[in-house]
């Protein structure tokens, strides 16, 4: 684990640095505390830190109110150095932030277990955040395909909708269903159906710009938001999803299995607010179209 020290002295530096490596860290230096709050703000940056009280620039209790008011995430452990020995200057590090307080001179053993009870804390801090990034996702996405679920392709929709009508932009969305999948799940067994939505979702993302969303919005239905999407442009799209559905069968172990995509397509009125539930119902309808005229093909509300 990384350690940053900080400390305007060369010499504490010096001896830190021995001792962290002795330790099995990888010490990280700053001369004073402007420079140790550079580093803690980058991105990876040290999560544990050795602060000397006194530094020019920034103090230790003055780097520690700071990093406490900024809004990372990310936790840093910081345990303060310094000669000064008083209650009260004990209570102001700490108030200032700090987690820890060590007074000069110090026993070496002294700072190795404080150490580690940071990098305990430190660890535990780092798998929580971990853990509840990975519920984040699992709450926005769908677990079969990756794509975003239902309540999330929803939302961005929403938002999406509003950006268009302050920007007056123009924006499209695309119903899209699979044809004849529960003959696709009879023939060749859910296992295939599923592995069929997989790759059909891929395939599908493919062709999307950067700044287009698409959802799971059902079963086999595909929920796509085009921002500034013409109709022109939605035409071409709709097309290359089609042909790229429809191009080659999805391979499951042996078997080929041919497949074919019906897609709605609708759009804002630019200008006038939409409702989400208008454009939605504008889409699912122009794709029932397309499932009535033939499927395997686009309609436009
Ligand atoms: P159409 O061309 O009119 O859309 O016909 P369809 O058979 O695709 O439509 P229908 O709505 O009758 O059937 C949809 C099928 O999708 C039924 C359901 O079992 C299947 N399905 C929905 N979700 C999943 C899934 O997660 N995995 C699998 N394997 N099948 C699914
Ligand atoms: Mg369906
Ligand atoms: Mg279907």
């Amino acid at each position: 684990m990384r350690v940053l020290v900080a400390d305007d002295d060369s010499i504490s530096r010096r001896v830190l640095r021995n001792l962290l490596v002795k330790w099995g860290y990888e010490p990280v230096e700053a001369t004073d505390g402007l420079q140790a709050w550079e580093i803690m703000q980058a991105e990876d940056s040290p999560r544990l830190a050795l602060v000397d009280w006194m530094m020019p620039g920034l103090d230790g209790p003055e780097l520690c109110r700071r990093l406490r008011q900024s809004a990372q995430n990310d936790y840093h452990y910081i345990i303060m150095l310094t000669s000064r020995d008083s209650k009260e200057d004990l209570i102001d590090g700490m108030n200032a932030g700090a987690d820890d307080y060590i007074t000069k001179p110090y026993l070496t053993q002294e700072l190795e277990v404080r150490l580690r009870v940071g990098q305990r804390i430190v660890s535990l801090q780092q798998s929580l955040q971990e853990a509840l990034e990975i519920q984040r996702f699992q709450a926005r996405h769908d677990p079969l395909t990756g794509l975003l679920n239902h309540g999330e392709i929803l939302r961005i929709l929403d938002q999406e909708l509003q950006r268009a009508d302050r920007q007056q932009l123009n924006l499209a969305i695309m119903m899209g269903d699979l044809d004849h999948f529960k003959k696709v799940n009879d023939t060749y067994g859910h296992v295939a159906g599923d592995a069929v939505l997989v790759e059909v979702s891929e395939r599908i993302k493919k062709n999307l710009r950067l700044y287009d969303s698409i959802g799971r919005y059902g079963g086999e239905e595909f929920l796509l938001v085009l921002p500034g999407c013409s109709r022109d442009e939605a035409e071409i799209i709709a097309n290359r999803i089609m042909n790229s559905v429809r191009e080659n069968p999805v391979l499951f172990h042996d078997q080929q299995i041919p497949i074919t995509i019906s897609l709605g397509i609708a759009f804002n009125n630019a200008g006038a607010p939409e409702k989400i539930v208008d454009i939605i119902q504008a889409a699912d309808t122009a794709m029932y179209q397309a499932k009535q005229n033939g499927r395997n093909r686009f309609e436009l509300a």
